[in-house]
């Protein structure tokens, strides 16, 4: 297909894209959301989302980020960035060693800007909001409790698949440290942990029953997986 037969905004998730942010002076916007918009694109979100409000936590210099959509709705999207998702990991252990024990924020400069960081954090998030759009992945269907962990769950699902198509994104060994962390508590985490991430770093299509079922599995208490054992393979 030619582009001249295309719709235009749908050529560069451009002008029908709307894009606010909070701060509006935030002095890395411009360059940040040029990577936002590729990362939209690239998703293939360009004619499902048109209204994207990014808002800027100046306060928190980790790389905390998250996304926030209308389960019936997805043209709109909000996100949340720490500041520490604009630029590198060797820029924020700086900010750690230099400011660890400082009030107020770090001076942020147009130059610090990493479109690799930003564009890793930009995918991850918007990949949640595919998925949902995609397959029906929603946190919010399920009880509070189980939210953390189906969404490292997810988040490995996200992460596998950035890296096998050689976008940004975090590292296997990474996402790994925090599955670790995140899930070790559940009573079959040690017996069926490391089989659930390997299908999930390379699984491609799934939906929520599947993630439901991984956490189900690690869940389940000793004595019901001893009984499931014995009733077959
Ligand atoms: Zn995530």
């Amino acid at each position: 297909m030619t582009a001249a037969t295309r719709p235009l905004h749908a050529a560069h998730g451009g002008p029908g894209l709307r894009v606010r942010w909070h701060p509006p002076d935030f002095p890395l916007r411009e360059a940040a959301e040029g990577v936002l918009r590729e990362s939209i694109r690239e998703l293939g979100l360009s004619d499902v989302v048109r209204d994207v409000h990014v808002h800027v936590d100046l306060r928190n210099r980790d790389d905390h980020a998250y996304i926030e959509w209308n389960t019936h709705d997805h043209r709109a999207a909000r996100l949340s960035f720490a500041l520490g998702n604009f630029v590198t990991p060797a820029r924020r252990r700086a900010w750690a060693r230099t400011w660890g024990r400082r009030a107020g924020t770090p001076p942020v400069l147009p130059r610090q800007f990493s479109h690799k960081c930003f564009a890793e954090a930009c995918l991850h998030e918007l990949y949640h909001l595919r998925d949902d759009h995609e397959a029906g992945v929603d946190l919010a269907a399920h009880p509070e409790e189980d939210r953390e962990a189906l969404n490292e769950l997810w988040n490995v699902w996200i992460d596998g698949r950035l890296n096998r198509r050689g976008l940004p994104a975090m590292t296997r060994g990474e996402r790994h440290r925090v599955f670790v962390r995140t899930l070790t508590h559940y009573p079959r985490f040690a017996r069926r942990g490391e089989r659930i991430f390997n299908a999930l770093w390379t699984a491609d299509h799934l939906g929520p029953k599947e993630l439901r079922a991984f956490l189900a599995e690690i869940q389940s208490p000793l004595d019901a997986g001893t009984r499931a054992k014995r009733g077959g393979r």
